[in-house]
């Protein structure tokens, strides 16, 4: 029996001691609950905590396995990104608009965790609708960093970076539009997986940009990325979307060895605008992936830098259509004594949203009215055609892209909430791969300033297998990825 404390265990291992009976999923469910309780003010990292629900979870999943009936992650604690509906439970993407919002129904990849027997700690904070890279866009307040309470956990999933970081769950989930898994999984040392467009279903998973939307796993090791993975893909007719594409066993070819894999390295990614303290992290890291049997070839991808002006007018676009069922109404918070039905729209609206929202309402909302959809919708659509090309282009010199996830490690809270464009350039290396649809990945590369660096990894469609099995080989060799925040050890 193993004495490492269930915290510092990855999924892979709390899976192995579930089945020889090391301890019950209740002992491990509570531990986690506990540690929850204890650790999380300083945090803010979950909305709802469902400890009760947790529990009862736990002793079915108890029961199935006396049974015979396990599952490989039956029995294992989750933290649920607040954004994907929880039947029963408080579902609100950290918007005053959702604050009351009870679900009816289970979101697709809460279906396939259930059905795997998982457990479910609670929902996580994030930015409001999804939208930012500090989660200091939350009704619910910002998350703090468990590196640094002074510092952003990056967003817009910084609620399941920060609890995973902290160890109050063992793994979380994430949604990355244009990089809200893996900008902040670097940002707080974990392995982050945003998979190919149409891998893992939608279905109930709150819109924000419905062509660039993922969800992914934000995990400790790339190992427990793909047993997360297993669970969540697949086909779903629910979500017209979703892409009827075999899932392997994402777990089958980690071992595999580097040897001959061809490393691009995208030189518009090592320019002006990265920190010379992250590329220091990221060049020791290439040399380390050399070490396996790499070989690294140096790639261009020219108009990477349109991808944040093309992105800040197609999400927006398709956020001002999605946003538009919130109207007190049919959905959401609703004022209170509307004079008028127009008056009950505006106000509902107006005292719902908050300020990024609004933001990216109004910015859409212009970029799709008549007289400008051509110039800018039409033109940023042509222009996420050109990013596609360039990296069909580079994936013909080599099997997987690698660079910085982010230019800088965490920021302070507050650093950049007033300037909307320096938020939005945190995200110049993770948006391109959602233009093009592509997988893409974080895993921890070491520290600068005492600080995690993330490096990001970039593969073709349907790559997750190879980009998981280069992760998991260079976690073999590193041990980066178990550093874990000295006040949460
Ligand atoms: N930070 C980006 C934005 O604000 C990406 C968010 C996301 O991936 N959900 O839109």
């Amino acid at each position: 029996m193993s004495t490492t404390p269930l915290h510092h265990q990855t999924l892979a291992d709390l899976a192995r001691g579930l089945e020889r009976r090391d301890f019950s999923s209740r002992e491990l469910t509570q531990h986690f609950l506990d540690r929850i309780q204890r650790l999380d003010g300083g945090l803010n990292a979950f909305i709802t905590v469902c400890a009760d629900q947790a529990l009862a979870q736990a002793d079915a999943a108890d029961a199935r396995r006396g049974r015979g009936e396990a599952a490989p992650l039956t029995g294992v604690p989750f933290a649920q990104k607040d954004i994907f509906c929880t039947e029963g439970v408080k579902t609100t993407c950290a918007s005053k608009m959702l604050d009351t919002f009870i679900s009816p129904y289970n979101a697709a990849v809460i279906e396939q965790f259930n059905a795997a027997g998982a457990v479910m700690l609670g929902k996580t904070n994030m930015d409001e609708f999804a939208m930012g890279s500090s989660n200091e866009t939350s009704f619910y307040g910002p998350v703090k960093n468990p590196w640094d309470k002074t510092k952003v956990p990056g967003g817009s999933s910084g609620g399941s970076a920060a609890a995973v970081a902290a160890r109050l769950a063992p793994a979380a989930t994430g949604t990355d539009t244009g990089g809200s898994i893996r900008q902040p999984a670097a940002l707080c040392n974990l392995t982050g997986l945003k998979p190919t467009y149409g891998r893992v279903s939608r279905w109930g998973m709150i819109a924000f940009a419905s062509s660039l939307d993922q969800a992914g796993p934000m995990a400790q090791t790339a190992e427990d990325a793909a047993l997360m993975l297993n669970v969540m893909s697949g086909h779903d007719a629910r979500d017209s979307t979703s892409i009827d594409y075999p899932v392997p066993d994402y777990t089958a070819n980690l071992n595999d060895s580097l040897a001959g894999l061809r490393i691009g390295l995208p030189k518009q990614y090592f320019g002006e605008g990265l920190d010379a303290s992250v590329a220091g992290v990221i060049d020791a890291a290439i040399t380390e992936l050399k070490k396996l049997g790499a070989t690294v070839v140096e790639i261009d991808l020219p108009t990477s830098h349109l991808a944040v002006p093309a992105y800040y007018v197609i999400a927006p676009a398709e956020c001002s259509s999605n946003l538009s069922r919130f109207d007190g109404v049919r959905f959401g918070h609703r004022c209170e004594m509307p004079r008028d039905l127009e008056d009950l729209y505006k106000r509902s609206r107006a005292e719902g949203f908050g300020a990024e929202v609004k933001r990216r309402i109004m910015v859409g909302t212009y970029a799709l009215s008549a007289g400008y959809y051509d110039a800018y919708y039409l033109q940023a659509q042509k222009v996420r055609r050109l990013i596609k090309e360039d990296f069909e282009r580079a994936f013909e010199k080599c099997d997987v892209i690698a660079g910085p996830t982010s230019p800088s490690v965490a920021f302070g809270l507050g650093e950049k909430q007033s300037n909307p464009i320096a938020m939005y350039l945190s995200d110049i290396y993770t948006i391109a791969t959602n233009l093009a649809g592509l997988p893409g990945m974080s895993l921890p590369a070491g520290f600068t300033a005492q600080l995690p660096v993330g490096l990001q990894l970039i593969g073709n469609y349907w790559s997750e297998a190879k980009l998981l099995n280069v992760a998991h080989r260079y976690q073999q060799a590193t041990d980066w990825h178990r550093q874990i925040p000295a006040d949460f050890a």
